[in-house]
């Protein structure tokens, strides 16, 4: 399958009754975000709900023609986590159909926070982007976000917040595994009738997920990530990514991931050893960034936001494991061995 073949607009089956729907995400690097249909005793429930963007409720209408359903069946939305290309547009359905959506307890902070802010500026990694030193890139984020369009009425609470269990959802028994890291309050749902797992973005088939990239506190998301991987390294169920082809194991591709930031520890440690100390943007920048293995200064200003909050999960993991240790100067942090 060519790299652009998952992003292929329709109902694609998954397993008896469940579709993968792909709706477009055109200005975003992730190109398209999975939402599974599921039908049900009752109408559709779904797994993630997408980007609420003008086009959305057509792209999800049209998709759903072609397997007869409407967009108005569907009862129940559980959403994986609170980022806006998975919870927006669960949020839009609930205005037109009365939709329920559901999402994970840890997320309640975060989206409270979004309200409170009520403007895109992603707040707690400008926080963290000064912690590592890189204040410029913090200014030149909050320039670029201040006064993007925003609408607050897309992040009202959900009708539930879920944690672990089984979802109430007759027809199918789903339960919610709650996996932190790429946000506290992430969830993944494993099917028990089929060998399924709706991984959201805990688990993607061919990129490392970002860490930490919410509002609130930063509470070593590195860490919970990598026990949140820890724990799926023997799961043989067959991953249904937020991004992505349905394929692959679970279990394979979480020690790929765990692989992944041993090695990033490995190169951050190197660096360490020669004694220096050091910001986290002084790692950000010895770094490579993406598969392709470029310069930080390759990356865009978003990206390279990304990158240093990174490379600070890598650094708070670091110190709390007593590997290196932390010291603060006037709001930066320093790291040495
Ligand atoms: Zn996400």
């Amino acid at each position: 399958m060519s790299s652009a073949a998952w992003r292929e607009p329709g109902c694609h089956p998954v397993v008896d009754g469940v579709f993968r729907i792909p709706l477009d995400l055109p200005q975003d690097g992730l190109r398209a975000v999975n939402v599974y249909a599921l039908e049900t005793d009752a109408g559709l429930a779904l797994i993630d709900g997408g980007w609420h963007r003008d086009d959305t409720h057509r792209e999800l209408a049209d998709a759903l023609a072609s397997i007869g359903r409407s967009p108005s069946e569907i009862h129940d939305v559980f959403v994986t986590h609170s980022h806006r290309d998975h919870y927006t547009f669960a949020v839009e359905l609930r205005r037109r159909y009365g939709t329920r959506v559901h999402l994970g307890a840890a997320e309640g902070p975060g989206l409270a926070a979004i309200a409170r802010l009520n403007n895109n500026v992603p707040e707690a990694s400008l926080r963290e982007a000064r912690r590592a030193g890189a204040g410029d890139l913090a200014d030149a984020m909050y320039a670029a976000t201040v006064d993007e369009p925003f609408d607050i009425a897309d992040w009202e609470a959900p009708d539930s917040w879920l944690t672990g269990g089984v979802l109430d959802l007759p027809g199918h028994r789903i339960e919610a595994v709650e996996t932190p890291g790429h946000t506290k309050g992430h969830l993944v749902f494993h099917d028990l009738d089929t060998p399924i797992a709706y991984t959201g973005d805990h688990i993607l088939p061919t990129i490392t997920p970002s860490i930490g990239f919410e509002l609130g506190d930063w509470d070593l998301p590195l860490g919970k990530f990598l026990a949140s991987l820890e724990m799926m390294v023997d799961d043989k169920r067959v991953i249904a990514p937020a991004h992505g082809a349905v394929g692959g194991e679970v279990g394979e591709r979480a020690r790929a991931l765990l692989e992944h930031h041993a090695g990033r520890f490995a190169e951050i440690e190197e660096l360490l050893a020669g004694g220096d100390r050091v910001t986290g943007l002084d790692v950000a920048r010895y770094l490579p960034w993406t598969r392709r293995r470029v310069p930080f200064t390759a990356l865009d200003t978003f990206n390279q936001l990304v990158a240093v909050c990174e490379t600070m999960a890598h650094l708070d993991v670091l110190a709390a494991r007593g590997t290196a240790h932390v010291h603060d100067r006037d709001g930066i942090d320093v790291f040495r061995i």
